[in-house]
């Protein structure tokens, strides 16, 4: 092997949630052989937001050895099985997005067709009674079992978890630098990142740099100039103001996204606190009207003054360019409508690990890794659109944007094949599986006009039968959980 290829230096520019979570699945995984260091910026500090989360980060937590309980308690979590949609239909509706799948499936198809039939013959009940999941975040009930899948997720306080995760890296041999990143210095001959210079003048040099660095973009963007595609057309909002609020309402285990008058609001449920905020479009509204509209609908007592957080929807042309992968907000950002960054972290980690470079930069690897995270990151953002796309509300000049706006074809496709053949399907290894496809399309209000010929190969009767069945045994598991608070408290000090 040649020595000189040999990557050892890994540096990992920025430590928020992204810059920690990198650096403390390297160290403990790969860290025997590398050097890792981290530097960050306490006068810069972190974007502050990024609260809920989606189950997929159990596999996360898997691979770094994380205790649930230990986690939860540290940074003030909570659990969520779901995220209720308030008012995006039309206003007064909502329904819940929950994280398991609905009844059971056959093998030529998924439970809806058989449901679209019971709706048509009146023997059906709302879909989420048939998702003990989506029973339990209405009910507020909730309990691990150890032996199921994990399909929940959390609330958490996302500085805690930041720390959380440094002690774990730490713990495993990477190292934390105080400092604020001044010049990043490129090797003329090959357009590679060399070094970064400090404040203090100190020099980091490294052979791989993971630019953590958040919507700036330091690295991947100032420096290497790797391009944005811009998907403000399909998503509109640029704008969050955020709050934190003390404890109002007992927490519940869903986050709410409520539509309001040009975006949306989220209440995210920690044991402790609230965090709030308005995701909105400035085209429609100004600022100081977005924070007085977030203010008027928070309960219990703002805990600072409201902060207003700007952001291009997108995502960089390149995650991974030459010898810098771009990770969190650095490499783009889809709304946080359904908690999604965490989680396409989470995954250029995994997969920075699969194609990691030990041997030198291999250029097919990297165009795989880019082509990857495109399809995941676009499959992401069709589910996103579809959300503002599929509404009714024609009450302010966004939401009538929203409804004519274009769409990704991609997005288009998905649309008319639910609505002629009740079909859904998932693309490939996508995030958002079918139930979860299913549930916000029906949520939304679009309702397939047949559903597939096998469902009547049951009787009426038959089908009745197998409805009520299943819908007995979400309530039977539902009501064997206990209150989803009580579990948290008894949960977490059991530890
Ligand atoms: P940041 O937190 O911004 O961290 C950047 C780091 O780089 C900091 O440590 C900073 O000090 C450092 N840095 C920057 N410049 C320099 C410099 N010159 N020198 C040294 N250090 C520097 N995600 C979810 O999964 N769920 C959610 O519910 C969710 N909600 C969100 C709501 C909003 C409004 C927004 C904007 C985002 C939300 N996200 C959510 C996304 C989530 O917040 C981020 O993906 C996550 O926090 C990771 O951010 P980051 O680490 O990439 O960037």
């Amino acid at each position: 092997m040649n020595d000189e290829k040999r990557i050892r230096r890994v540096i990992v520019a920025g430590g928020g949630t992204a810059g920690w979570m990198a650096a403390a699945a390297l160290a403990k995984l790969l860290g025997k052989n590398l050097d890792i260091k981290l530097v960050e910026s306490e006068a810069i500090g972190t974007v502050g937001v990024g609260e809920a989360t989606i189950p997929t980060l159990h596999l996360f937590h898997q691979l770094l050895g994380i205790d649930e309980r230990e986690m939860m308690a540290y940074t003030n979590a909570t659990f969520k099985l779901g995220i209720a949609f308030e008012n995006w239909k039309d206003v007064g509706e909502q329904y819940i997005h929950s994280f398991g799948a609905a009844g059971k499936d056959c093998w030529a198809c998924n439970f809806s067709h058989f449901w679209v039939k019971g709706r048509q013959l009146g023997i059906h009940h709302d879909i989420g009674d048939y998702t003990k999941e989506h029973l339990g975040a209405r009910e507020g009930r909730f309990a691990v079992s150890p032996r199921a899948e994990r399909t929940h997720a959390y609330h958490f306080d996302a500085s805690l978890y930041a720390k959380y995760l440094r002690s774990l890296a730490e713990k495993h041999g990477a190292q934390r630098i105080e400092g604020k990143i001044e010049q990043v210095q490129l090797d003329h001959h090959n357009g590679h990142i060399k070094a970064l210079k400090l404040d203090s003048g100190e020099l980091l040099e490294g052979d791989l740099f993971i630019d953590c660095t958040g919507f700036r973009g330091l690295l991947i963007d100032q420096a290497l100039h790797t391009g944005y595609d811009d998907w403000g057309h399909w998503l509109p909002c640029d704008r969050a103001v955020a709050v934190q609020t003390g404890k109002g309402e007992n927490p519940v285990a869903y986050t709410r996204s409520i539509a309001r008058e040009s975006g949306w609001q989220w209440r995210i449920p920690l044991q402790f606190r609230t965090g709030n905020g308005l995701v909105f479009c400035s085209h429609y509204m100004n600022e100081q009207r977005a924070i007085d509209q977030l203010l008027e609908n928070v309960e219990g007592e703002p805990l600072m003054q409201p902060r207003v957080i700007p952001f291009r929807t997108g995502t960089r042309r390149k995650h991974w360019n030459k010898n810098c992968v771009a990770i969190g907000l650095s490499s783009g950002f889809i709304e946080p409508l359904e908690s999604t960054s965490i989680h396409l972290i989470q995954r250029s980690i995994v997969r920075l690990l699969t194609f990691f470079p030990s041997n030198g930069f291999v250029q097919a690897d990297i165009n795989e890794f880019n082509n990857l995270i495109r399809e995941e990151t676009e499959n992401v953002r069709d589910f996103v659109v579809l959300h503002y796309k599929l509404t009714n509300r024609e009450d302010s000049e966004f939401w009538r944007h929203c409804r004519s706006m274009d769409i990704p074809d991609s997005l288009a496709h998905r649309m008319e094949m639910f609505e002629q053949g009740g079909r859904v399907y998932q693309n490939g290894t996508e995030l958002f599986g079918e139930s979860s496809w299913l549930q916000v399309l029906l949520g939304q209000g679009l309702m397939p006009r047949s559903y597939h010929p096998i469902v009547d190969v049951m009787s009426d009767e038959e089908l009745a039968r197998f409805l009520s069945g299943i819908r007995s045994d979400v309530r039977a598991t539902v009501d064997s959980w206990p209150n989803h608070l009580e579990f948290i408290h008894h949960y977490c000090r059991a530890k």
